[in-house]
């Protein structure tokens, strides 16, 4: 801790976007663990702006954000008596990350929403901790193509990423043969369809490992998340679809796991908590000494691998064949499994028609092969619009 204030001389000033959410407040657990290193100049939030406010009166920042605009009033008049000041919608966000005065910004909004934040953040050449995978999947080509322009990196927060990123400290001279992200397998693990088709949002926001925002919780119960991941992966690390595989591992101690061209294989372990790929993201290149609870291998005499069921959880073949496909695909398959989650956590489709309605949008939007951020955008609302059709 000490040290990381000597070397940077000043502390780390960090905007924390979705700072309400599951990454978000466990990102303030370490900051409020480490105040010599850390200090809060941007928080944002979406729907709970009795939290933002709270946030905003502990660590005061120069500057919060509230995306509804209809909660802008509530939030401003909570906060008229401290030195700190409030904006609201998502073009101000998008504003904010351009401050002088940050120098990281964590991206913990959940989905799409958080692609344009992210952009702008990174053409003012801020650092970005990204937890909000689905930037990359959306335009990871565009996103990496920016950041290297800008001379900006991205450090991953997203546990199987950061494990990969640890791996690959003092390797930068070596190529990797194929990396092998871990999965969970999630509450589903080992079912079949006939299951599957009458699992209730209850069943499949109860995680076995790890607690976390809804909508992640739903991906990680039908494979998704592991799908994104799977692209995340090959805009971070530079990879070819086939370098990239997928073995489920239900403990989750092995986060994630590089092999190298000469056969040797690296691999980060721990006790499954965000807070340590978090941690790592904002101090990068150093490692803050934590108390947070330590492995102890004779509580796990067993970790176990499987191959990943992709015939019951088509989700994860989606992904591959998006990212196979390339062009804005990953954008369809992204866009759509938005708005399949949303309707499967109001009980308007059931687990399964999820895949259906991937497959179906990915066959009907329009292929564009080298998408412009214009037609990211197009593709995003297209593909809205022929999901929500589909389920009315
Ligand atoms: P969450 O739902 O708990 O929090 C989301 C945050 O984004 C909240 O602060 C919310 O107010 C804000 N937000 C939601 N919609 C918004 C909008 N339209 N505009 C602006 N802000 C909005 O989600 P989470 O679990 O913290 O996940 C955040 C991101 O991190 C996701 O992309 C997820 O995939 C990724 N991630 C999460 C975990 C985890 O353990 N939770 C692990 C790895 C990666
Ligand atoms: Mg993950």
């Amino acid at each position: 801790m000490e040290s990381l204030k000597l070397e940077s001389s000043k502390l780390k000033s960090i905007a924390i976007l979705g700072s309400t959410g599951s990454i978000g407040t466990q990102a303030l657990d370490v900051i409020r663990a480490n105040k010599d290193a850390f200090a809060v100049e941007v928080l944002t939030g979406n729907g709970n702006a009795d939290l933002l406010i709270k946030q905003a009166i502990e660590f005061n920042p120069n500057t919060v954000v509230i995306a509804d605009e209809s909660k802008y009033q509530y939030v401003k008049d909570a906060l008229h008596k401290y030195d700190i000041k409030v904006f609201s919608s998502n073009k101000a966000i998008a504003e904010v990350v351009q401050m002088e005065s940050i120098d990281m910004v964590l991206t913990a909004i959940v989905g799409y929403a958080g692609l344009e934040s992210t952009i702008s953040a990174i053409k003012a050449g801020k650092q970005i901790a990204l937890a909000n995978k689905e930037t990359l999947v959306v335009a990871g080509d565009l996103v990496t193509t920016v950041a290297k322009e800008k001379g900006v990196n991205i450090y991953p927060v997203d546990s199987e990423h950061s494990a990969i990123f640890q791996c690959l400290a003092g390797e930068f001279q070596n190529p990797i043969e194929k990396i092998y992200l871990t999965a969970s397998g999630g509450p589903f693990r080992g079912k079949k369809k006939d299951f599957l088709a009458t699992v209730k949002k209850e069943q499949a926001l109860k995680h076995p490992n790890w607690e976390m925002g809804a909508k992640i919780t739903i991906d990680s119960a039908s494979l998704m998340n592991k799908g994104l991941e799977v692209i995340e992966a090959k805009w971070l690390f530079g990879l070819k679809p086939e370098q990239i595989d997928v073995i489920v591992h239900p403990q989750s101690i092995i986060h994630s796991i590089v092999q190298f061209t000469d056969g040797s294989m690296k691999a980060q372990m721990g006790l499954p908590d965000m807070k340590l790929p978090i941690q790592y993201a904002m101090a990068y290149p150093q490692r803050i000494k934590s108390d947070f609870p330590r492995f102890n291998f004779l509580n796990y005499p067993e970790l176990t691998f499987e191959q990943a069921d992709t015939k019951t959880f088509r989700n994860l073949a989606l992904a591959f064949e998006a990212m196979n496909k390339g062009g804005n695909a990953p954008c369809v398959l992204n866009a759509a499994n938005e708005i399949a989650v949303q309707a499967f956590l109001k009980d308007k489709i059931g687990f399964l028609e999820m895949s259906d309605l991937i497959e179906k949008c990915l066959q009907q939007v329009a292929f564009i092969s080298k998408p412009s951020y214009a037609d990211y955008v197009e593709t995003d609302k297209e593909t809205r619009r022929i999901a929500l059709l589909e389920i009315l």
